[in-house]
């Protein structure tokens, strides 16, 4: 049966989440959310593209559910409290299975996330996928990638790597990682959870944050030209979880740790006073340097989109 746009807008993405702040969700000409005064908005939004941000061939949930993840995961590095997201959708066909299965992504991080779908908009084309969210936050009171100051420690929490090496498990058929770990890697790239409730808690304690989505050299770089100083990062206290722990070449494990993307922790600093949250851990220190200092590693690189 062939779908048309409207029919599948109603069947496939209203009704998915729900949230007092929300007035009007799907189905008008936009949605409406009302914030409780002294609020402001957070937004931030994320596209994925067929072929550079997943495999034109992935599962359908799986698509979904990552590129909310990707998106709330800005939310959390900001402390923001989810509101909502919007959709946006571009198909190369409209089928049923496809998009009972891509719905089903949506439901599970949207239940996760606590993102209801207020909105969005479906057009043909090639696979592309544009999530873009909404979270609000006191005025004045949230956390950016600017307020590190030297002497602060430098904080991740969970564990690094996991996601890359779930995706070169996915890439290819033999990377040589014990079976045993195979299921909880692939989970970690597949499945990633967004830190809403560890951004929430840093909120007010913090001095800054981000996500490390495209690597923790990286990032780190980007919190700390934010915020005007150096870090340094002790390689040796970077969090590797059993699965990477128990892998025979530590060169590349290393490797997926300091520059594999996809993890969505979030990276922090703290002041020498505020409490360790659970599942976080020190990695360094912010200095009053410029740049990321990891002794043993030269090249600060990461994922980058446009680098040759
Ligand atoms: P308009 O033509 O006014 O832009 P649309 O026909 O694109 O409206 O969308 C109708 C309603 O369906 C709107 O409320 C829009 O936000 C929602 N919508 C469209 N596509 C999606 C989608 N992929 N996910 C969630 N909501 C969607
Ligand atoms: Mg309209």
């Amino acid at each position: 049966m062939a779908l048309g746009e409207f029919d599948l807008i109603e069947r496939y993405f209203s009704q998915i989440g729900e949230s007092p702040s929300v007035r009007i969700g799907v189905g008008d000409d936009a949605a409406v959310l009302e914030l409780p005064e002294g609020h402001v908005h957070l937004i931030s939004t994320d596209t994925a593209v067929s072929g550079v941000h997943f495999l034109p061939d992935s599962q359908p949930d799986v698509i979904a559910y990552r590129a909310i993840m990707a998106a709330a995961s800005d939310l959390a590095a900001m402390g923001a409290k989810p509101e909502g997201m919007l959709l946006a959708l571009t198909l190369p066909e409209a089928n049923a299975d496809w998009l009972a299965s891509f719905a089903d992504g949506i439901r599970s991080a949207s239940e996760l996330t606590l993102l209801p779908l207020i909105g969005g908009d479906t057009t043909r084309g090639p696979l592309t996928i544009t999530v873009t969210v909404m979270g609000s936050a006191p005025i004045g009171c949230y956390l950016t990638r600017s307020g590190a100051r030297p002497g602060d420690r430098l904080c991740v929490s969970g564990t690094l790597g996991d996601a890359a090496a779930g995706l070169a498990i996915l890439d290819r058929a033999d990377t040589g990682i014990a079976s045993a770990h195979v299921a909880f890697l692939k989970s970690r790239f597949n499945q990633p959870m967004a830190r809403l409730a560890l951004g929430r808690k840093l909120n007010g304690v913090a001095t800054s944050a981000i996500d490390v989505s495209d690597g923790l050299l990286v990032d780190a770089g980007h919190l700390a030209r934010s915020s005007g100083v150096g870090v340094i990062i002790d390689r040796e206290a970077v969090p590797l979880s059993v699965a990477l722990r128990a892998y025979a070449d530590p060169a590349q494990t290393m490797e997926w740790a300091l520059r594999g993307g996809d993890d969505y922790e979030l990276l922090f600093t703290l002041p020498d006073q505020a409490e360790m949250p659970d599942d976080c851990i020190e990695i360094g220190r912010v200095s009053s340097g410029v740049g990321v200092r990891c002794d043993g590693v030269e090249k600060l690189t990461g994922y980058d989109h446009f680098e040759r």
